[in-house]
């Protein structure tokens, strides 16, 4: 069932973090809803510029509703990632999606308000929620490259005025996480001092973790033992540090990169270890069900697994 994200924040405010994956394919779909079923969490498809792109908006949208159908249990909001105003307001006028994000990060404070508003109103009026975005993340988003010396952590004094003159119903801050596989050098960690101060300040408002994915040490060293060339010193955000944060106020978590070294560690190995192969079904069959296990153990540490019961009993 498609709920919007607000519906999903009601329950989990100050309680818990729900999942947000983005997807690109068949596999990750199938792997998606049966990870989230097994774990018994609520959770949110996100769907990229890029992707609607690349798979075709109306193959992923098709395969959505397919997997709706498959897996009645399935509770989730379908949400599209960083759009402009235009994509917004195509996903806005689908009928599908059940929220959007206005990614206007990168404009001046006035404009990127004005821009927010615009798509917000369109979005309420049929019911549909929007997170919109302050302060810039570094690293790489689509093809969006933020260097780290442009990022600059959210100020929770504008979050107010932002969030008030807006109407957004969730805000994505910029919060110490940066986009892609490059996150953290050394100890660099969470601004938790950051996050505490906008809970503060707008109690009540779920925040959104953009470039949320922990990049496990294993994953990134399996993935170059089976020829990959990864930067072994790449961190990503402690999965530990999901919980603590979602008491504060961070509703909704971003995992994408994560997603995507599952897919090259099992195809790589796979094809490592089966040189004489050339179906790609085997692997496929592999993946599905690693990135089932994957959204599990990511909805645990989310705290958002075995959620499902409180959802639908708020609906
Ligand atoms: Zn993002």
């Amino acid at each position: 069932m498609i709920v919007t994200t607000k519906q999903l924040y009601q329950v989990a405010y100050g309680k818990f973090a729900v999942g947000a994956y983005n997807v690109n394919n068949m596999e990750q779909i199938l792997g998606l809803f049966r990870g989230n079923v097994q774990s018994q969490a609520p959770f949110i498809i996100q769907l990229s510029k890029g992707a609607r792109k690349y798979a075709d908006k109306r193959m992923l949208e098709s395969l959505i509703r397919t997997a709706e159908k498959m897996f009645t249990d399935a509770i989730f909001a379908v949400h599209l990632d960083h759009g402009d105003e235009e994509t917004c307001y195509d996903c806005i006028d689908s009928g599908f999606y059940s929220s959007v994000m206005i990614d206007a990060s990168h404009e001046n404070f006035e404009e990127n308000i004005a821009i927010t508003k615009r798509v917000v109103d369109r979005a309420h009026q049929k019911g549909i929620s929007v997170e919109a975005e302050l302060g810039q993340l570094g690293g790489v988003e689509e093809d969006i490259r933020v260097d780290e010396g442009h990022a600059s952590l959210t100020n929770p004094e504008e979050a107010v005025e932002f969030v008030k003159r807006t109407g957004c119903d969730s805000l994505a801050a910029a919060i110490g996480t940066s986009h892609g596989a490059y996150k953290f050098k050394g100890t660099q960690g969470l601004h938790f001092n950051v996050i505490e101060e906008i809970q503060k300040r707008i109690p009540g408002t779920p925040i959104v973790m953009h470039g949320s994915s922990s990049v496990p040490i294993e994953e990134v060293e399996r993935i170059n033992a089976a020829g990959g060339k990864l930067d072994p010193s790449a961190r990503g955000v402690n999965e530990n540090e999901y919980l603590p944060a979602a008491k504060l106020g961070v509703t909704k978590v971003n995992i994408d990169t994560d997603g995507r070294l599952v897919w090259t560690r099992v195809h790589r190995e796979f094809f490592r270890d089966h040189p004489e192969q050339f179906d790609f079904r085997p692997p496929g069959k592999i993946f599905v069900e690693e990135y089932a296990n994957f959204i599990a153990h990511k909805n645990e540490k989310l705290g958002s697994a075995d959620q499902l019961d409180a959802i639908r009993a708020s609906l």
